[in-house]
């Protein structure tokens, strides 16, 4: 059996805890590797690791690391399918999904390549007589990433591309579920030129988590994953002494208005609802349809929902992947066995992949969802879409407003005026307009509200570079010894 090793000190490490978690093949439910978990002394020393790295990796001029940005940047470009691949093996998505999740994090790379112009900081001159005053913005030390299964590459890339070209060192715990894509990250940053021990990869679970959480040498912990496991990750670390972002899970709402276009919202509802089998915390879990368009809507949405083609990755028709375990597929059929008083539209689990090895469940529509139901309520990270009937616009955006979660939400319409008053009243932190699946390009910073985010700053872009760095203000006088006297008051500017 293949054994997925961690990286620590520039070079690939096999686990020594005896404790192999399985990762499996998705879409033919067959084990395909093992990943050894870390023992809190394999994660000690990724840290040690990475602390010793930190004096030689901080003192690198600006323009060297921006350097060995630019030439990660060309690493990956270079190995996109190899990448892809990885993805698609272990996650189960389809190439050109993975294909888009590496797209996604070479725009971190480039913006992290930006750093000596973002790390710039303020100069007041003459602040007070022969006084100025200044700021700078320096890293904090080791920093660590814990990252999800749905996107083994690019959310690693929205944390670790930052911390390093601020100067920080990283330790990545990722997924174990698809862990192999972090070892050819961990390789082709070493052939950029990055010093070894500058990124560590850890792998395992919640074992070695907690101990990245309890080390005093770690000074900030990334996290993206489900709200609980973010909530306790955010609470822990805090107590700890630590700055943390943590990002969490979602359900989020595409609001369609009476005047929409039907079938550019049934396209963007399908585009976003079964994308990745659904498991993107930006995926479109709930349609909220205003009015009259409900009936036409539901009907675009299912009669296109009959030409999506679900197969494994290796088939370069399928536009939609199984499910990442088991498991997982069987909690998301349970929501369509038990649907309460909604009407199911399209049932995947009759769809003939379903019933084969692998995880698939095909794409489903549930319409006439009540929202004190377990399936508008529960982030279900499955190709299940639910449709909920509004009367009006007020109506829908206090549905988004009262949800638990506030990631992403989408509003259909030919109305700019209604588009603009959405964008003012939503309680969330990513809005699209006509755009299913709003998330910010990598110069902005990503990041949702409510129980999607717990923390001060959002990930990557301009927070990304305050998250991984601290300010400091030097106020600095070069006295003329002609004009130095003793003075004991209190430092005055005026
Ligand atoms: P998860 O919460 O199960 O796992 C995330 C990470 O936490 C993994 O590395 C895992 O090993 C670790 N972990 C698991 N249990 C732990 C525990 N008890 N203590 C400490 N660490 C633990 O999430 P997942 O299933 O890998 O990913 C899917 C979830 O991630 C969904 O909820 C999705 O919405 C969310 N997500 C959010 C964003 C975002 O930007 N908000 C992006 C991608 C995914």
């Amino acid at each position: 059996m293949r054994e997925i090793k961690h990286w620590l000190d520039g070079q690939a490490v096999s686990g020594t805890s005896g404790r192999q978690l399985p990762v499996w093949d998705p879409a033919t439910g067959e084990q395909q590797a093992c990943v050894v978990a870390a023992t809190k002394a394999e994660t000690e020393r990724a840290v040690a690791s990475a602390l010793a790295a930190f004096p030689g990796w901080r003192a690198a001029s600006l323009s060297r690391r921006a350097e060995v940005m630019f030439r990660f940047r060309e690493l990956v470009d270079a190995n996109r399918k190899e990448i892809a691949a990885l993805v698609s093996q272990e996650h189960g998505k389809t190439v050109a999904d993975a294909a888009g999740e590496v797209a996604r994090g070479l725009e971190n790379i480039e913006f992290a390549t930006g750093a000596p112009h973002l790390l710039k900081g303020g100069y007041s001159e003459q602040a007070s007589t022969g006084v100025d005053v200044y700021s700078i913005r320096q890293p904090l030390g080791v920093v660590a990433g814990i990252t999800p299964f749905n996107f083994p590459a690019m959310v690693p890339m929205w944390m670790f591309c930052n911390a390093l070209v601020c100067g920080n060192t990283f330790v990545l715990k990722p997924s174990e579920k698809d862990p192999s894509v972090s070892l050819l990250l961990a390789d082709l940053l070493r052939q950029a030129g990055l010093p070894d021990g500058a990124f560590n990869v850890v792998q395992g679970d919640r074992e070695a988590v907690e101990t990245l959480i309890a080390h005093p040498d770690v000074q900030a912990l990334s996290f993206v994953g489900s709200t609980p496991i973010a909530r306790a990750v955010y609470e822990a670390g805090t107590r700890a002494g630590k700055r943390v972002q943590a990002l969490g899970g979602a359900k989020n709402h595409m609001v369609v208005l009476p005047d929409a276009d039907v079938d550019a919202a049934a396209d963007a509802a399908v585009s976003a609802g079964y994308g990745s089998a659904g498991e993107r915390c930006m995926a479109v879990s709930v349609v909220v349809a205003v009015g009259a368009v409900a009936d036409p809507l539901v009907a675009a949405i299912s009669e296109r929902i009959g030409r999506i083609a679900v197969g494994p990755a290796t088939d370069p028709s399928a536009e939609m992947g199984p499910l990442i375990t088991r498991e997982h597929r069987d909690r998301v059929t349970g929501y369509l066995a038990d649907p309460g008083t909604a009407e199911v539209v399209v049932d995947g689990r009759q769809a003939p992949i379903a019933s084969g090895p692998g995880f698939f469940l095909g794409a489903s529509l549930v319409d006439k969802v009540g929202t004190d139901s377990a399936l508008y309520r529960d982030e279900i990270f499955g190709p299940v879409l639910a449709v909920v009937r509004a009367e009006t616009y007020d109506e829908a955006v206090q549905l988004v407003n009262d949800n638990e979660y506030g990631n992403g939400t989408a509003i259909f319409t030919r109305d700019g005026g209604a588009a603009r008053q959405f964008q003012y009243d939503v309680v969330c932190g990513m809005v699209g307009v006509n755009v299913p699946v709003p998330v910010p390009v990598a110069y902005y910073s990503f990041g949702g509200w409510k129980s999607s985010l717990f923390g001060d700053l959002h990930m990557y872009g301009p927070e990304g570079i305050q998250f991984y760095t601290r300010s400091k203000v030097v106020t600095s006088r070069w006295p003329d010894p002609a004009t130095s006297e003793i003075d004991l008051g209190f430092p005055k500017v005026r």
